[in-house]
């Protein structure tokens, strides 16, 4: 398969030959259903302790969960932005609203920080089976937590998920934090306690300086945005969720019905982990899209080469220069990436000057504050309809009649916690 597309650097969709069927694949994977509701009841369990220590999950009582919400307005005028009618309902999944961390970070990253404070609480007895976990903010487990370090690599917004997190409950955080990372980030996480290190480099070496720091020090706990298990299952948790809200609001998936989802991705851990959980959920009846920056295809080039370890997206003269900063990656996880590979649908680039003007019609139309990579699956449906590889997708996949009774979700991944000026910024750019 050839990469010769992403040198180009022209906005396009890739359909990915390698999606099997939803019944063929999940029984062959490493990890299923059983593993998500483990880790949706954990977080149930832990949800009285996150309704004491964060004032914006009380409403829910302690269920970090984001809104789904159809966006009639903002299907309209990017229907005549780009001259098409978006057939269905369309829908923005909100996780840039999401409380804890403002970004689809709170669901992957507070969920592993729980899983350590609760792993080291019961090892050490402090945790019995039928305690109330409010018990882990109490004074023997803070005791014990002060003992340790977590410590994670970021562009910025894993680092508030889980330095935020772990700092709450009284662990050391540490996070290294590369280039992209903007300076509020880091100086949101000094103001709640977190050590913030900062390096020249890249996604990568800020990960790969996390993972070395850890390595030689015990007692320290790394978060690899690159392996994790428990992040990526963390976010797929995302998918029992959404079934139930699509429910509510009496929307149908299956196979008469299809489900469109479109998300922004960087190293893989956010849209793989809710990739996997969807196709269990709905099975062939969901199609699941990644959106990348044209100057950071890093999943897209990953299924492309095999996701050789030896390569990425700098070997195609790409930069990593985009202004979405979190999805700034030069090279995919290949534990998620050959993971997921069956189950992704396609993946496609999009242009910086899109993501601003998707970030000024979602204020413009339904009032909702997103920053520039959680903008990246806003352009998914044009993407899908328009090109020849998208029409051919779907006419494999979907009869005609189906598309126009088929549901869109835009993934929002990030952006309340966005400082007004900076915001404002971005606004005006897109406007
Ligand atoms: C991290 C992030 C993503 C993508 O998640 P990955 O796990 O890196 O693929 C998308 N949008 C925002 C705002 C993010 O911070």
């Amino acid at each position: 398969m050839t990469v010769e597309h992403l040198r180009q650097k022209k906005p396009s969709l890739w359909i990915n030959p390698k999606l099997s069927p939803a019944d063929e694949t999940l029984p062959r994977l490493q990890f299923g259903m059983d593993d998500i509701r483990d880790a949706s009841d954990r977080l149930r369990r832990f949800a009285p302790l996150l309704s004491d220590l964060f004032e914006d999950t009380r409403k829910a009582g302690g269920i970090i969960e984001s809104k789904l919400t159809p966006v009639p307005m903002f299907q309209q005028k990017i229907g005549e932005a780009s001259g098409i009618d978006i057939p269905g309902n369309l829908l923005v999944k909100e996780d840039h609203a999401l409380p804890v961390a403002g970004s689809i970070k709170a669901r992957g990253g507070i969920y592993e920080v729980l899983c350590l404070a609760e792993e080291l609480a019961e090892k050490t007895g402090i945790l019995q089976p039928a305690d109330n976990y409010r018990k882990l903010a109490g004074p023997e487990a803070r005791r014990l937590y002060e003992k340790y370090t977590v410590t994670v690599g970021s562009t910025g917004n894993l680092g508030l998920s889980i330095g935020i997190t772990a700092a709450a409950l009284g662990f050391n955080a540490v996070v290294h934090m590369s280039s992209e990372a903007k300076k509020w980030k880091k100086e949101l996480l000094r103001s709640r306690g977190v050590s913030v290190i900062e390096h020249k480099g890249d996604y990568g070496t800020a990960v790969q300086s996390g993972r070395e720091a850890a390595a030689e020090s015990p007692r320290t706990y790394f978060v690899d945005d690159e392996h994790s298990v428990r992040l990526f299952l963390g976010y797929a948790v995302a998918a029992l969720r959404l079934r139930t809200q699509l429910q509510e609001s009496g929307i149908q998936v299956d196979m008469e019905h299809p489900l469109f989802v479109y998300i922004p991705c960087g190293v893989g851990g956010a849209p793989g982990g809710i990739c996997f959980g969807l196709k269990l959920v709905f099975g062939d009846a969901v199609h699941c899209f990644f959106a990348e920056p044209l100057e950071a295809p890093c999943m897209q080039f990953g299924f492309l080469t095999d996701f050789d370890p030896d390569l990425s997206i700098y070997d195609l003269g790409l930069t990593l220069t985009t202004a979405a900063d979190g999805l700034a990656v030069g090279k995919a996880s290949s534990f998620v990436g050959k993971l997921v590979e069956p189950l992704v649908s396609g993946c496609y680039t999009t242009r910086d000057e899109q993501l601003f003007r998707s970030l000024y019609l979602l204020m413009d139309t339904e009032g909702m504050k997103v920053e520039p990579s959680a903008a990246a699956g806003c352009a998914g449906p044009f993407m899908l309809l328009t090109g020849e590889q998208g029409k051919a997708y779907l006419r494999r996949t979907c009869r005609v009649s189906e598309v126009s009774q088929s549901t869109h979700i835009i993934w929002s991944t990030g952006g309340s916690f966005l400082p007004e000026k900076e915001y404002r910024n971005f606004y005006r750019r897109g406007r």
